[in-house]
């Protein structure tokens, strides 16, 4: 017997029974999760929209970063599973005193740590919106992926790369990169890596970045199963930048010794000392030995918006394929990156699959097939693009531009001012956006002098002055200021510097 949907409902109620075990909705009312009392949800939902934004248009005047009072950590760790409703208002207000003030500061105008976006209140309320309409973002003949194809032709014609590029956005600076490298290997490996996996070769591939790349390169070359090992990181110049002699003599070496070379990782603001290798050089030596040339700008990238500091990118726009980060110099809120890939076959060819329920039947919500599904790993995904498109068209281009700009301005201001602190030295020339220095006083030992730096950033941060980050340059401790934050304004910098002065001051080592 065929029942159609309204003689099933019938069939169901006459019966007044269990129909595949569950009650019928007549002896139990249906529920959903929509709120039961819209008007009550929508007096919430406002708070909650007033709440944020004057929490962001107070930002400056919280430190940092507070330390997790012992009774909220606890509060956040050790609550019983909630089996029975708590009301979304009491959890709410939970959130306002337990959870909202204590981030790890990456918003407020004086945090310069590593290298971390700071979010825009337009790109909050995109993420909202983007929410609300919870679209699935594989691919789907909807306005959504027009969006997504604006927005990544849009980055390819900043990025120099040809109006039929291909692309994808994903959650990060790592993915995209990731993705890239998965391209990189599929091109050049010179076997159906896809059929075959590793086990298709007896010849070990190998990709070349500087020894400075970021952490992601040797996550890939682990994830994709051809080891570590097959990183090889080349030696950087003074200037922190890869050597191309060395690396045209390591590929050379490789070669003799039965390795097959695929790809150069080129760096567009490292992450240490924000240096860009000679991208002109690295895309001519690519050419000539046959290699993919994948670009990690993860931030640096963002600089060919600035007519002043593009030249320092040329040869970006030779890449095969550029990773870059939209959260990170271009402030947008976590997560959104890109990838670019100059060639959408051979990109579409690295991941497409069509199982048979997602056969694109040219017509219906499928038609067109999935394009995004095609062009990485993911299915399901959310509408990152919306943020990006509202936030292009509301400020254009070239406010972005004056920000990033601005911060390397900054920077070299910064740069000018901290070396007046006695003994500050800077330990990497300031290339784009990042200062990296250093307290020396000539009476203690390198050692010693680690330590008194590790001590004074950790006090900085402490103190909530301000939230640099450390790393190590040349075997030593050093204090990082990397200007990507859009709300920072000068004061905020000298607040830093005559605050270091004041600490060791009080330690007396300014003499
Ligand atoms: C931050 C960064 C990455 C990783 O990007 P995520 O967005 O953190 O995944 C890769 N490369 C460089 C140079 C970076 O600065």
């Amino acid at each position: 017997m065929r029942l159609d949907w309204i003689q099933w409902k019938r069939y169901a109620k006459s019966k007044k029974t269990l129909i595949f075990g569950m009650t019928d909705s007549v002896s139990h009312p249906e529920e959903s999760l929509d709120p039961a009392d819209w008007e009550a949800f929508r007096a919430l939902a406002h708070r909650m929209v007033d709440d944020s934004l004057d929490h962001l248009k107070t930002l400056g005047e919280r430190a940092p970063w507070t330390p997790l009072p012992p009774v909220v950590r606890a509060a956040l760790t050790s609550e019983p599973l909630p089996r029975s409703p708590q009301s979304a208002d009491r959890a709410y207000e939970e959130f306002l005193t337990n959870v909202l003030p204590y981030t790890n500061g990456n918003r407020h105008p004086r945090f310069w740590g590593w290298i971390q976006g700071n979010g825009t209140p337009l790109g909050m309320m995109a993420d909202m919106l983007a929410a609300g309409m919870n679209a699935h973002c594989a691919g789907l003949d909807q306005a959504p992926k027009l969006v997504e194809l604006q927005v990544i032709s849009w980055l390819a014609e900043l990025m120099g790369f040809p109006n039929d590029s291909s692309g994808i956005l994903v959650s990060g600076g790592t993915m995209a990169n990731v993705l890239g490298l998965a391209v990189a290997r599929h091109a050049r490996a010179g076997f159906n890596v896809r059929e075959l996996g590793m086990q298709g070769t007896q010849e070990k591939l190998t990709v070349y970045a500087s020894a400075e790349v970021h952490s992601w390169a040797q996550k890939a070359v682990e994830l994709f199963g051809m080891g570590n090992s097959s990183l090889r990181r080349v030696p950087v110049d003074a200037d922190f930048r890869i050597r191309i002699d060395a690396l045209r003599e390591m590929i050379a070496a490789d070669r003799v010794a039965g390795c097959k070379p695929i790809c150069v990782i080129g760096t567009t603001g490292t992450v240490n000392s924000g240096a860009t290798d000679d991208l002109d050089a690295l895309a001519d030596l690519c050419a000539k030995e046959k290699l993919w040339f994948h670009i990690d700008g993860a931030f640096g990238a963002l600089a060919r918006l600035v007519p002043s500091l593009a030249p320092a990118l040329k040869g970006i726009e030779r890449a095969d394929s550029l990773a870059f980060d939209l959260h990170k110099w271009m402030y947008l809120p976590y997560e959104v990156a890109c990838v670019l890939v100059r060639d959408r076959k051979i990109h579409e060819a690295t991941f497409s699959v069509t199982p048979s329920y997602l056969t694109d039947e040219g017509r219906g919500v499928i038609a067109g097939g999935l394009p995004f599904a095609d062009r990485g790993v993911e299915l399901t995904r959310n509408f990152k693009a919306l943020k990006v498109w509202l936030s292009l068209k509301a400020e254009g281009v070239d406010k972005f531009a004056r920000v990033i700009e601005q911060n390397v301005l900054q920077a070299r201001r910064f740069a000018e001012r901290i070396v007046k602190v006695p003994n500050v030295v800077l330990s990497a020339p300031v290339s784009l956006n990042v200062v990296c220095f250093r307290v020396a006083p000539p009476s203690l030992s390198p050692e010693q002098q680690d330590a008194l730096n590790k001590e004074l950033l950790l006090r900085i941060q402490e103190t909530g002055l301000a939230i640099p980050s450390g790393s190590k340059i040349a075997g030593r401790y050093i204090i990082r200021v990397a200007c990507s934050n859009h709300r920072s304004r000068w004061e905020d910098y000298e607040a830093l510097a005559s605050g270091i002065e004041a600490l060791l001051m009080a330690g007396g080592l300014t003499r």
